[in-house]
């Protein structure tokens, strides 16, 4: 496919609408035009997913069909590829270059392709290893949607069954008519420092590396802004305090559907009081023994590989650069 390439993990980007700048991570950059005119004709959707020259992403419990070859890539199948195979309803994913794309799951239990032997389904998290990012954004677009789907057949107002429409962007309700929109939910995921010192937990049960440590984050509860969300999660996990609360850059993050927002901000305390339910454990780390952990050289503590806004987070704090986007 002709496709523009991506292949940054994380980097700053002048916005086609003017100077904002704008960092970029992993599954952001869909370099789709998500065609919300053309989604909402009816008739134009089942033209395009008929038409011969649209790709379609195939999913299979979760994970996404990519082709091992020299050079991995994901596999975009044809609408006739798909015949005789059992598949949920297309969400369409948007246009590039007059083709159309578009995402569906296989519901068999078997999933048998012919002529596809060197394809292999896989988590999200590995194929960003291996395919162009541009293509993991879109992957990623694929899966958040599919999982949304499955999770909302019935309406929530009445309980009675839900049709996809608008490409999968809405369901409405077959009885009560009510709409709902695909949603994202968000997550506030924040760097909290105190001069040459960063607040770093471990989440029970997330991990058995008893190394790993990452920076805090929790869902943006309802009635709170983001600040407010990242002074409440921060006060909760470790009882700490913080002011000074700045947006960083956030991160679509299919697992199954945030958004990543990421912060950062001061401490205005110091003590740690740990919620032991949550968390494992939470301590303050110095900037050198996290400066030698990116650059594995530090056997004690293991940090969040570059997929994650978590890294980037650790990493512009220990250059000194989070700031970076307000000195623009
Ligand atoms: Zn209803």
């Amino acid at each position: 496919m002709n496709i523009s390439q991506h292949n940054v993990i994380y980097e700053t980007v002048l916005s086609p609408r003017g100077n904002l700048l704008v960092n970029q991570h992993i599954y952001s950059g869909n370099p789709l035009d998500r065609g919300d005119a053309e989604r909402r004709d009816e008739q134009f959707l089942v033209h395009a997913s008929e038409h011969s020259s649209s790709r379609f992403l195939l999913f299979k419990n979760q994970e996404i069909l990519i082709t091992r070859s020299s050079k991995p890539d994901v596999t975009w199948l044809s609408r006739k590829d798909l015949e005789g195979m059992r598949i949920s309803e297309p969400v369409f994913l948007g246009i590039l270059e007059s083709v159309y794309y578009f995402a569906v799951d296989n519901i068999d239990e078997e999933c048998s392709l012919t002529g596809f032997e060197n394809s292999e389904f896989i988590d999200l998290r590995s194929l960003t290893d291996i395919v162009d990012h541009s293509e993991a954004s879109m992957a990623a677009q694929g899966k958040a949607q599919l999982d949304w789907h499955k999770r909302n057949g019935f309406c929530g107002v009445c309980g009675a069954n839900t049709v996809m429409k608008r490409g999968g962007q809405v369901r409405q309700c077959s009885r009560c008519s009510s709409f709902n929109y695909a949603r994202t939910d968000s997550v506030v995921i924040m760097i909290i420092y105190s001069g040459d010192w960063c607040l770093l937990g471990q989440t029970r049960g997330r991990s058995t590396d008893k190394t790993r440590y990452s920076v805090l984050a929790g869902f943006v509860e309802q009635g709170e802004s983001i600040e407010e969300a990242v002074a409440r999660e921060v006060m909760e996990e470790a009882g700490v305090s913080v002011k000074n609360v700045r947006y960083h850059s956030s991160q679509p993050w299919p697992f199954p559907s945030n958004l990543m927002i990421g912060c950062y901000g001061e401490a205005s305390s110091t003590n740690i009081k740990m919620d032991n339910e949550e968390m494992q454990d939470i301590r303050w780390f110095h900037r050198d023994e996290i400066a030698r952990s990116l650059q594995g050289l530090n056997d004690s503590l293991t940090l969040p590989g570059p997929i994650a806004i978590a890294h980037h987070l650790i990493k512009s704090w220990v250059e000194g650069t989070l700031h970076q986007i307000d000195e623009s």
